[in-house]
């Protein structure tokens, strides 16, 4: 059966995400992309260049993406971006059935009203399937996949070849908004390594250490994790990663904060201390008062902190 795709949100995730999609289409498939943001459509249209197959439209409008597609990701900054272009499709096509795939990191009250207003509708299925593994995790496929869906795992075959496309695995957490929740979980600890490298890093420095050497160790050691190794902050020492290019790309500082303030709100929704959550979410507060550090690579903490030591 022929299928028309549509991606919404073509930031430093949606460029890559949809470009694997493109390129494993079946002849007979169509992709329609679209952002706010025209010169991020010409890019994305740009990326396929190599594909020996077009397929990829220009959309005009989240409506024009709404009216000529049956299944629609959406990869957009917030909970509020979401839900307005799913409410802008559901009013276009009330019987006409859509599977909504939000791929955002959103909060958990705004994907329940999501699937809400999806239901009442009857305008299809809407899942939530947050990503993890970062702007290199989209650039080469890579990504986890983590799903809140009712019912059946996955009975359709389109969504398969969705998450089969864009990523390499696939977690399914159970009901709708249970893959934010996990998402939100993980990212609270992603925030707070991100610190804690930070420090590590500043003292290794500052102690004299080679810190090409210093980053080999901490990767083989009780110190690892994704923002020491895979995402490593020192300039110079890894290739292709955001420290390595002004810290330029990857994940903005300012969506670090935005996920730390998710993570501390739901917490506190259902009761639940989070102890370091306080003065994580003050740092990352600091951090985004200054526009250039909000805007690059939440590795650049690395070098701000490395600053406020004075050295
Ligand atoms: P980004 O800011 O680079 O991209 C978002 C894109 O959405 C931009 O191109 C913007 O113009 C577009 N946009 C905003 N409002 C829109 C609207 N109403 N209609 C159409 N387009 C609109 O962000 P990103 O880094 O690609 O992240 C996107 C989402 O994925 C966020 O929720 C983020 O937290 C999450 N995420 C990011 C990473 C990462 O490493 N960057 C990793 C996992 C999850």
């Amino acid at each position: 059966v022929l299928t028309n795709y549509g991606f919404i949100g073509l930031g430093q995730m949606g460029q890559n995400m949809s470009r694997h999609l493109h390129s494993k289409l079946k002849p007979e498939d169509k992709l329609f992309v679209y952002d706010v943001n025209a010169p991020a459509i010409t890019a994305a249209l740009g990326n396929t260049k190599d594909h020996g197959h077009q397929q990829m439209y220009a959309a005009s409008s989240v409506v024009d993406v709404g009216a000529n597609c049956e299944v629609v990701i959406t990869m957009l900054p917030e909970g509020k971006h979401v839900k307005a272009v799913v409410q802008e499709i559901v009013d276009l096509k009330k019987d006409s059935p859509t599977v909504f795939v939000d791929s955002s990191t959103i909060d958990i009250p705004t994907s329940q009203a999501i699937s809400q207003l999806v239901r009442e509708a009857n305008a299809g299925e809407y899942l939530d399937a947050p990503v993890s593994g970062g702007a290199m995790g989209a650039r080469d496929a890579t990504l986890s996949f983590m799903i809140g869906r009712e019912g059946p795992k996955l009975t359709d075959d389109r969504l398969q070849f969705i998450f089969d496309a864009m990523g390499a695995r696939i977690f399914f957490m159970g009901k709708i908004s249970s893959g934010l929740a996990a998402k939100l979980a993980n990212n609270y600890l992603l925030a707070l390594t991100n610190i804690a490298t930070a420090d590590s890093f500043n003292l290794a420095r500052t102690f004299g250490l080679d810190m090409a050497v210093y980053a080999e160790l901490v990767s083989k050691s009780t110190g690892n994790s994704w923002a020491s190794a895979t995402n490593c902050p020192v300039p110079g020492v890894k290739a292709g990663v955001p420290s390595n290019d002004g810290y330029k790309g990857g994940f903005a500082t300012r969506l670090t904060r935005k996920d730390m303030v998710l993570a501390c709100q739901s917490a506190e929704s259902i009761g639940q201390p989070l102890f370091l959550g306080a003065i994580g979410k003050e740092i990352y507060d600091k951090a985004c008062e200054r526009e250039d550090l909000a805007n690059r690579d939440l590795a650049v903490l690395y070098e701000w902190l490395g600053e406020m030591g004075g050295d």
